[in-house]
């Protein structure tokens, strides 16, 4: 059974849609094991971002993401990364195809390529490392 880490962004926070997102997510049939709404430190911002920290836009996705308070998720299911990142659509909720969250969900303005809804692993190594970035053994439910 396979894991991926979950942050609804604060667009999602503000826009209240954080349930209309999670019921697509269960409607797929992806298990929440662990669930928590936390504030973004600086530093923590920086070690989840580090492949971007060195871009020209890093200052206004750290800003983005410190706005409000975000919700972080592990989800639980077979293939669940892949299933995820498809369900979500590419970063840019403009190229994003129909149908996926950030399509439906994110901006449609000039930041569609930051304000995009939720972030999700991309991959089984990262899954693992973010996981434990964000929860510890005891937030995390087997049921
Ligand atoms: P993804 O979240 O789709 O895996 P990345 O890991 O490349 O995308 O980028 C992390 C986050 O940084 C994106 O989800 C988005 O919020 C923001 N971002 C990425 N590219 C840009 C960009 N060109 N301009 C503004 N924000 C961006």
């Amino acid at each position: 059974m396979e894991r991926t880490l979950i942050l609804l962004k604060p667009d999602t926070v503000s826009k209240k849609i954080c349930g209309k997102v999670i019921s697509r997510f269960e409607e797929a049939g992806f298990r929440v094991i662990g669930c928590k709404m936390i504030k973004l430190s600086r530093e923590r911002l920086a070690e989840h971002y580090a492949h971007i920290a060195d871009k020209p836009f890093y200052p206004e996705v750290e800003a983005f993401m410190q706005s409000t308070p975000v919700i972080a998720m592990v989800l639980e299911a077979d293939g669940i990364i892949a299933k995820m990142r498809d369900m979500l659509g590419v970063t840019d909720c403009l190229a994003a195809a129909p149908g996926t969250i950030r399509a439906e969900y994110g901006s449609k303005g000039g930041d569609s390529k930051m304000r995009n809804i939720v972030h999700a692993s991309d991959s089984e190594e990262t899954a693992e490392k973010e996981v434990w970035r964000f929860f510890n053994e005891d937030e995390l439910f087997a049921y």
